[in-house]
């Protein structure tokens, strides 16, 4: 067990960095926190600002609206047409280590995010679900070119995707939650759109959309195939960030990086690969991982997905925790919610059940996140001042009142808690 206030001296490759401090304050708030809350609960948890930067918008759709909009056009492929038996479906194909099960959901959700209709309600949607999740900023990646087969075009795509965010805003809005989403417009590594997309990227960075991506198999289709596109976006002072370090390892996010010049890492959970501990706990940090860790280049860490692709083995084994001890600037994201039957706040409760992690380290992976957002400067630290900062400080101060009410009930009685 760690005593308070323990000085660790690590070698990380370049310099000696000292962890005594990082280890005082984590258990001071852990001892403050079990003294008086316990750890933070569901309904907290939910309650808690929270930001999200890896989200597919084909992976996200509720059920029943994949069911309806089937219906709606005729699609004929689902395998179940139950809202709650397709649900599980979809986990189940997650789940299934098949990479052919896995790839044949997306089939399923693209096919009815073909019409303005379908693609409108599942961007509408996905701000309302975020926003009721107690998301507060997302960006959320979809690949326009994976829309076309109805007869719209790129700029109908991203006109559509956008009103379906606002629209989505606005419901969260009435129903008292507020959320902002930006777009990121994914181009597919096999195929050969890339530049086409960041043009279309570039176009409306004004209008909605924040920044760029690219997804798909990593093996065998290098980020540097679409060298064109991100130079094209580095000319445009733009943002992007790469699928990479998710199945295949170090050799991907050292191309993503200093090849690509990404701004964030989509996943980057392999970094892990350059991260050595010895039994005697002392941490060597590789070239690249030091690089990751001293450029505070983001990681967007998926904990459920990383667990169905097999990247790791459980949430305790995940490399989140020892990323987050070592001060990488981690983020947590969902990647898939219908693919991973999961949430922003599942992923919270998931880390906070393995990890015993506080409010404290909560706020730390929300101010993380919104510190490696695509927006501007002043609106991330607005965001960070004004929202997020405030909504864990009135969780923390929840005791408070709770202690209050306990000294003034009756010491006894079936109703005392
Ligand atoms: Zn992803």
């Amino acid at each position: 067990m760690a005593e308070r206030g323990a000085l660790s001296t690590l070698w990380t490759g370049h310099c000696y960095v000292s962890f005594g401090d990082i280890y005082a304050r984590r258990v001071y708030s852990a001892e403050m926190t079990s003294e008086l809350s316990n750890l933070p609960t569901a309904e907290q948890i939910r309650r808690a600002p929270k930001v999200l930067l890896h989200d597919h918008l084909d992976g996200g759709l509720r059920p029943a609206t994949v069911v309806e909009l089937a219906s709606e056009i005729g699609y004929t492929g689902l395998p179940e047409t139950d809202p709650d038996r397709l649900g599980t479906w979809f986990r189940e194909a997650a789940d299934s280590g098949s990479l052919e099960r896995y790839l044949e959901t997306f089939t399923h959700t693209c096919a009815v995010m073909q019409t303005r209709e379908g693609l409108f309600r599942v961007a509408a949607e996905c701000a309302e679900d975020l926003a009721a999740d107690g998301v507060v900023y997302a960006e959320v990646r979809y690949a326009p070119e994976q829309h076309l087969e109805g007869g719209l075009d790129l700029e109908e795509v991203v006109q559509i995707v956008n009103e379906g965010f606002r629209e989505g805003e606005r419901r969260a809005r009435e129903r008292g939650h507020r959320i902002r989403v930006g777009a990121l417009l994914t181009a597919m590594r096999h195929a050969a759109r890339a530049l086409e997309i960041a043009e279309l990227a570039n176009r409306h960075r004004d209008l909605g959309v924040v920044g760029f991506d690219i997804a798909g198999a990593e093996a065998g289709f290098p980020p540097t195939r679409h060298l064109d596109a991100f130079e094209y976006l580095k000319r445009e002072n733009n943002h992007f960030t790469i699928h990479a370090g998710e199945a295949f390892g170090l050799p991907s996010i050292w191309q993503a990086l200093q090849w690509c010049g990404a701004d964030r890492l989509g996943h980057g959970v392999r970094i892990i690969d350059d991260i050595e501990v010895a039994d005697d706990g002392t941490v060597t940090l590789g070239r690249l991982a030091s690089y990751v860790r001293d450029k505070r280049i983001p990681l967007e860490l998926c904990p459920t997905s990383n667990l169905q692709t097999g990247a790791a083995s459980s949430y305790a084994e995940h490399p989140i925790g020892l990323l987050r001890r070592l001060q990488f600037r981690c983020t947590v994201n969902t990647d898939n919610r219908l693919m991973s039957d999961t949430s922003m706040t599942r992923e919270f409760e998931h880390l906070v059940k393995t990890f015993r992690y506080t409010l404290d380290d909560l706020q730390w992976f929300t101010v993380n996140g919104m510190k490696s957002a695509f927006l501007p400067f002043d609106e991330r630290l607005a965001m960070i001042n004004d929202v997020i900062k405030p909504g864990y400080a009135e969780l923390r101060s929840e005791w408070l009142f709770r202690q209050s009410v306990a000294t003034t009930a009756p010491s006894s009685g079936s109703d005392a808690e």
